[in-house]
């Protein structure tokens, strides 16, 4: 790569003399800097830097990101819980969004900040009323899998103007659908693994 950035356009026989390499040694690493667009090679001419712009190199840096190697842990409640219990679970725990759980564990609902704010404007007693009637719920959740990308994740964030998703393995139990809470994707995950994505380039 140097000696083609440096003295490019320059043939395949110079470069392996260069590098005391056989042509054929060298064919294959040509061919996959070429393939992956580092490199273009001409007839006659030889090989010449291409380069790949920022932007792109950027672009196959996000799509690597994985939901499974980000996800945090998902802060859940039951949903026979009440409004008051919800929002003393969202300040103890920090937390922006609540996942509700069915006795068996499985998600049923998202509470948000907001859904809580507003169910406390409400004439309710918040002891006695249960997360269960304010929650947004299956079947409209917008879930995500633990192989998703971050990047298929903060498209569906912006597309559904949520903070966070959760992270969900699909099963079925008694011909019934189900899904089991592994983690959650929320827009702080997005912004430290965009922290991080510049941060490795500046290595
Ligand atoms: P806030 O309401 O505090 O601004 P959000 O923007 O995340 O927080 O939530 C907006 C609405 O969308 C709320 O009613 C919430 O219950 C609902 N919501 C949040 N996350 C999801 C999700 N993953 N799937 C479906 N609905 C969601």
């Amino acid at each position: 790569m140097q000696i083609v950035k440096k003295d490019g356009p320059i043939t395949g026989e110079q470069i392996a003399e260069r590098l005391s390499l056989t042509r054929a040694t060298l064919r294959p690493d040509l061919a996959i800097l070429t393939m992956v667009g580092y490199l273009d090679a001409r007839p006659r001419v030889g090989y010449f830097y291409l380069g790949k712009t920022g932007a792109q190199f950027l672009g196959e840096q996000i799509r690597k990101k994985i939901v499974n190697d980000y996800k945090a842990h998902p802060i859940v409640i039951q949903e026979s819980s009440s409004v008051f219990d919800a929002i003393t679970t969202l300040f103890l725990e920090d937390v922006g969004t609540l996942y509700v759980v069915n006795k068996e564990g499985y998600l049923a609902g998202v509470v948000s900040r907001k859904d809580l704010l507003r169910a406390a404007m409400g004439k309710h007693d918040l002891g006695e009323l249960a997360v269960s009637i304010i929650m947004s719920r299956m079947p409209n959740l917008v879930t995500c899998s633990p192989e998703d990308t971050l990047f298929d994740v903060a498209k569906k964030l912006i597309a559904n103007q949520i903070d966070s998703l959760p992270v969900v393995k699909e099963v079925t139990i008694n011909g019934r659908k189900e899904y089991e809470m592994i983690g959650r994707i929320t827009k702080t995950t997005i912004t430290k693994a965009f922290v991080e994505l510049v941060e490795e380039r500046e290595v």
